[in-house]
């Protein structure tokens, strides 16, 4: 019997080292390389903001394929040379079987495991869809009390278990992102001592509130979570107010949380995609657009995903956060 953050991580863990991710679910910079290059300007101009450090570490936390990564390059090189130059490139992955991808598109990068392997010093970092692969608590709310979600073969168990931080009716489960919570914590506590921010976007809730979120996703269709582990993508929705406290709590400032949508419209996103459908053909355009608006729709994308930045609490509002 294993308690179910042990599980999520061994599972994904083994689903990550194993599989193509991208056969199970699509993620934005594999839908608009728009996407990668409007968040390559958003850290050119935020490396502006914390006074042009020179070096300075761009890093990524989880980069899947390396898209998002070699489209913000591109668009570095061409609109921010002196960024470029002075950008060392550091990339955050477990998988061996994804580093390599990696590699292939990024081959300057040095990897490390963890983000608090990271070298010392200013610090830009992105990740898309990196936190809702983080392992979570589940507590289920029985009678005066509380359980907490085990799993054995296949199944879950409850255990009798202290309160979690916030009620629900009888039933109802209630999660606990500590993984996400400690990486928030170290996180700020390093962007306040010496300077930068990281840029977080995912899906979750602006409030916290009861409900199982816990989701597992196999060739684009949902499964089951506890069976045949490692076989599929188990996520959780990122709780956005618990990230932002533990980060303060460190001494960091944090902006947003900002529907995507409203985010990467203030980043121009709408604009570079027009500009990149002219003189395509008439099917190409339109897939440009189809894959902007996915993105930036309520209905799709834009709104259930979020921005939240951390930040050095001395830098002013960051691009995309300001309105
Ligand atoms: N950001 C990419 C990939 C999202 S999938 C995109 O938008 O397409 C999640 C990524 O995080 C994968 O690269 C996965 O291998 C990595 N990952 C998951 N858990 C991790 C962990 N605990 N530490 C480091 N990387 C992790």
């Amino acid at each position: 019997m294993e308690r179910l953050d042990a599980f999520m991580a061994r599972a994904n863990a083994t689903y990550y080292a194993a599989r193509d991710p991208y056969a199970d679910f699509t993620t934005a910079p594999e839908i608009s390389q728009s996407f990668g290059e409007v968040l390559g300007l958003w850290a050119a101009v935020v490396w502006q903001m914390m006074g042009a450090p020179d070096p300075v570490i761009l890093a990524e936390a989880g980069p899947g394929r390396g898209t998002l990564m070699a489209d913000a390059l591109r668009a570095i090189g061409r609109a921010a040379p002196a960024f470029r130059a002075a950008l060392r490139l550091h990339l955050v992955e477990t998988s061996p079987r994804l580093r390599a991808l990696q590699a292939g598109r990024l081959p300057d990068a040095v990897w490390h495991d963890r983000i608090e392997d990271l070298p010392a010093g200013p610090l830009l970092l992105l990740a898309n869809e990196f936190l809702d692969a983080l392992p979570i608590r589940q507590f289920v709310r029985r009678g005066a009390g509380w359980t907490e979600r085990h799993v054995e073969s296949g199944r879950f168990v409850e255990l009798p278990a202290a309160a979690p931080d916030l009620d629900a009716a009888e039933g109802e489960v209630v999660e606990l992102g500590e993984a996400g919570r400690a990486l928030a914590a170290g996180l700020g506590a390093r962007l306040a001592a010496e300077g930068g921010a990281a840029l977080f976007i995912d899906y979750g809730p602006e409030h916290r509130a009861p409900g199982d979120s816990l989701q597992a996703l196999r060739f684009r269709a949902p499964s089951d979570p506890l069976s045949e582990v490692g076989t599929a993508d188990l996520t959780a929705h990122v709780d956005f107010s618990a990230i932002a406290a533990a980060a303060h709590a460190a001494g960091a400032a944090t902006q947003g949380p900002v529907p995507q949508g409203v985010f990467l419209a203030r980043l121009g996103l709408p604009q570079r995609t027009d500009a990149l459908a002219r003189g395509k053909s008439p099917a190409q355009a339109a897939a440009l657009l189809a894959g902007a608006r996915r993105l930036t729709e309520p209905h799709a994308m834009g709104r259930l995903f979020k921005a939240l930045a951390l930040c050095h609490p001395g830098l002013p509002e960051l691009p995309g956060f300001a309105g």
